[in-house]
């Protein structure tokens, strides 16, 4: 996926709340990424720290990302387990009958603001 349209999608979101919540200022953007995404953190954070000088209130925001780990559960063995590479094979019983149960969250936890 591309880093620059979630942040476009995210800075528009918080200006959003901005504007309806009557904040001064947006200071943190805290979202949660699967690992499943494939997200650059720095990425994200340099797009982020790039686009929002084209906002009104956004001089001090920071966007924080926390990852999600890619777990798995095996449908033959009901072995849970966490992957770091797209290959979904449990390593109890060798079987690909596998399932995705996180890893593919992409979402805004929290964003917070001033008021004055
Ligand atoms: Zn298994």
């Amino acid at each position: 996926m591309h880093e620059g349209a979630i942040v476009h999608s995210l800075l528009e979101i918080a200006k959003d709340i901005r504007i309806k919540e009557d904040l001064k200022e947006i200071t943190e953007v805290k979202i949660i990424v699967g690992k499943f995404h494939q997200i650059v953190e720095e990425v994200m954070i340099a797009n982020f720290d790039f686009m929002k000088t084209e906002y009104d209130g956004f001089d001090n925001a920071v966007l924080i990302m926390t990852e999600k780990n890619v777990s798995v559960i095996c449908e033959d063995c009901q072995h849970e387990f966490t992957i770091d590479e797209p290959i979904f094979m449990c390593p109890e019983c060798d079987s690909f009958n596998t399932e995705l149960i996180s890893g593919k969250e992409l979402y805004i936890e929290t964003i917070e603001g001033l008021r004055d």
